[in-house]
């Protein structure tokens, strides 16, 4: 698709007042620092001023993308096409030991605001960076829990802006790091969950516990730009002899595989392995998305070639992919 006119630019300004950005930058929405120009941009901090952004989005026939905190996200050097509208509706309610809360609240607030209500059940996540509603997509989660099993019900829009409904925990179908939502994309702008009671000094332990361990294994992404695990673990079922499965889940870890296949020595451009993580890829300085792909790229082929498995990706890309270079990355 071609770079939108003025026309449309000024008629999007109309709907959407000052808010609107152009041409902004992705790689300051994204944990990888990387990502070329969104053509519009804007991030509503209510569920109305969303939902009029897809509906003007659609009255433009712009294509949306939806991101929060871009932590889980590789986009193209190219930017993408059409409007991208960040959540920033972050309001957040209790009713007992029921959480109501805006999907683009950020993760780790929403677990200390969860503590101090006395509210327990997701500090085991606290240091999983982004958004509430990110975090539903793709079900995050950690040591064998994730966040769909808290889900009761989630008030999603459809991408044109056109309904909104409430849809129960059973539409997701969640499932390890996935959701219905991957292939049938909506917009989430709230989520009811089910939380327990708990003993806020107690449930502030384990999340200082979380935080440290993060601390000490994984990238600061603040400052050492990444998007966590890039391959997600292998299927359940999955043996190789000799190599662990992660805690609580049953799976082999994908860096397990990566170790076997020396890939913690690779780097192409900026785009490097972490040191301390074979399944963590780290923007080094000013990786490109397309070197990122290509040390991804090299890092399944070693795999499927000693082991005869395809690593899945757990990052999304969005964007156009770019067409292989044809260089063969070299281990620094
Ligand atoms: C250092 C580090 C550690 C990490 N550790 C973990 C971990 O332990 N476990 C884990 O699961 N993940 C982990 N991640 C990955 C990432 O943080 C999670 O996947 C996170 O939940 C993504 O949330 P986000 O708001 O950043 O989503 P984004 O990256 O912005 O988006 C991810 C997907 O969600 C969609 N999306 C976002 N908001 C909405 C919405 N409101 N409605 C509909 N769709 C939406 C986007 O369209 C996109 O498809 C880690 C990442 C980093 C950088």
């Amino acid at each position: 698709m071609s770079t939108p006119g003025r026309d449309v630019h000024a008629h999007l300004r109309r709907l959407l007042g000052d808010a609107l950005l152009a041409d902004e930058p992705l790689r300051h929405h994204t944990t990888f620092q990387i990502g070329g120009p969104a053509d519009f941009f804007v991030a509503p901090k209510t569920p109305e001023l969303l939902v009029a952004a897809l509906r003007a989005a659609h009255e433009c026939a712009l294509p949306v993308h939806l991101i929060g905190g871009g932590s889980n996200l590789l986009v193209s050097d190219d930017g993408l096409r059409g409007l991208v509208v960040r959540n920033d509706c972050g309001a957040v309610e209790f009713e007992g030991t029921v959480a109501h809360v805006g999907c683009g609240a950020e993760y780790l607030e929403f677990i200390l605001r969860c503590r101090a209500r006395g509210l327990a059940g997701l500090a085991y996540a606290a240091g999983i960076p982004g958004s509430v509603g990110g975090a539903i997509c793709g079900n995050a989660g950690c040591y064998g829990q994730d966040l769909g099993a808290r889900v009761l019900e989630c008030a999603v829009a459809t991408l044109d802006g056109a309904r909104v409904e409430t849809l129960p925990a059973s539409w997701f179908a969640f499932a390890y790091r996935d959701s219905r939502l991957k292939r049938e994309p909506r917009v989430l702008l709230s989520a009811t969950l089910r939380l327990e009671a708990g003993e806020p000094a107690a449930i502030q332990r384990e999340i200082d516990e979380r935080l440290e361990i993060r601390r000490v294994k994984h990238p600061q992404w603040r400052t050492e730009p990444t998007a966590g695990s890039y391959f997600k673990n292998l299927p359940l079922g999955f043996q190789v002899p000799g190599l662990p499965h992660s805690p609580g889940t049953h799976r082999i870890p994908a860096g397990a595989l990566l170790d076997a296949c020396d890939c913690r020595a690779l780097r192409v451009g900026d785009a490097a392995v972490f040191a301390k993580h074979a399944n963590i890829l780290v923007n080094a300085g000013h990786a490109t998305a397309r070197d990122m792909l290509a040390l991804a790229g090299e890092m399944k082929r070693r795999v499927r070639a000693r082991f005869g498995v395809e690593l899945e990706e757990e990052v999304l890309f969005l964007g156009v992919r770019p067409e292989p270079a044809g260089a063969a990355p070299g281990a620094d």
